[in-house]
């Protein structure tokens, strides 16, 4: 199989949205963007080695290499509609290829995301996927909203896919029972696309957790011009992780990265609308802190004391923002 033949035969499909004028086989892409709304735009890249272990199983990869930036539309409030795919290739393995466009095409297909092109090349294994969407002028969530006095949220739990990341590597062992679930946080994580929409209006401030909270957090802090606090014993953590020692327990939940949750900030005079908002969302939401005056910096609380943490950065397989 060449190059044109394994786009042709695995990735190439007739579009399935209204909006596709010319989907991949032309010299590019020809979408209709509506004009009311403003295009969102991101690109990332995941190569192998450093950002998921070369023997991956390619279904999941591929989800993956999707579900990444799809949180990042869902980070801003975005409808995801098209998507580019690049591949880096060592060789055409076809068996590799077929499980790659499967877990890739069925979670654009849950999100009604058409595949509207890319790029297929020789060399070590990368892949680079471009996501646009639209979303509306006025209820993008941007970093710099956020006030004091608004309350944190985050959705889903924090830590369950840094805490799997280590088990892969034998730095702790976790009860069999327990895996299954903390694999697919790291593997196939559900990009929050449905709750990002919904904070519409909602959220004075919001990123997609991929760094860590304590990273990530600071983000919204610089942009915005505020400091913030929170509530170590709020945190949403997967039962194996409270069962991890102290320290390993809060660098997994706020330094490990790929959690690809949101986070953001609400106002008091949006806080009575906030779970009509995201019931039909699919994930849970918790309050972990708020955004007080002040230099950017995080104060970590527990059990309403400060505490102090010393967190490592965490170099193995970081995502970029
Ligand atoms: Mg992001």
């Amino acid at each position: 199989m060449g190059e044109f033949d394994v786009i042709r035969h695995f990735f190439q499909r007739p579009p399935r949205r209204k909006d596709v004028v010319t989907g991949s086989g032309d010299d590019c892409a020809l979408l209709r963007v509506p004009a009311d709304a403003l295009l969102a735009v991101s690109t990332d890249t995941l190569v192998s080695g450093i950002h998921f272990f070369a023997d991956m199983d390619p279904v999941r990869l591929g989800h993956k290499a999707l579900a990444v930036n799809l949180s990042d539309l869902a980070a801003m409030g975005a409808e995801p509609r098209w998507v580019s795919l690049a591949l880096t290739l060592p060789q055409i393995d076809e068996a590799w290829l077929a499980g790659f466009a499967q877990g890739f095409l069925e979670l654009a297909d849950f999100f009604h995301v058409d595949l509207i092109g890319g790029d297929m090349t020789r060399g070590p294994l990368s892949i680079t996927v471009s996501i646009k969407g639209v979303v509306p002028e006025q209820g993008a969530m941007h970093r710099n909203g956020a006030k004091p006095g608004d309350a944190i949220w985050v959705t889903g739990e924090l830590g369950g896919a840094a805490l799997a990341l280590q088990h892969q590597f034998g730095q702790v062992m976790l009860p069999s029972e327990a895996l299954p679930s903390l694999l697919e946080r790291l593997e196939q994580p559900t990009p929050r696309v449905v709750a990002g929409m919904a904070l519409r209006g909602v959220a004075s401030s919001g990123l997609d957790l991929s760094d860590g909270l304590a990273s990530d957090l600071g983000h919204i802090l610089r942009a915005s011009g505020v400091g913030a606090q929170i509530e170590l014993d709020r945190l949403p953590l997967p039962q194996a992780l409270l069962a991890q020692p102290d320290a390993l327990r809060w660098q997994l939940a706020l330094a490990g990265g790929d959690d690809y949750e949101l986070c953001f900030t609400v106002p008091e005079a949006q806080r009575g609308v906030l779970a009509t908002a995201l019931a039909n969302a699919g994930v849970n939401i918790s309050e972990i802190g708020r955004i007080v005056a002040g230099a950017p910096q995080i104060e970590w609380l527990y059990r309403g004391e400060p505490v102090s943490l010393v967190l490592n950065g965490w170099d193995h397989f970081k995502e970029s923002t």
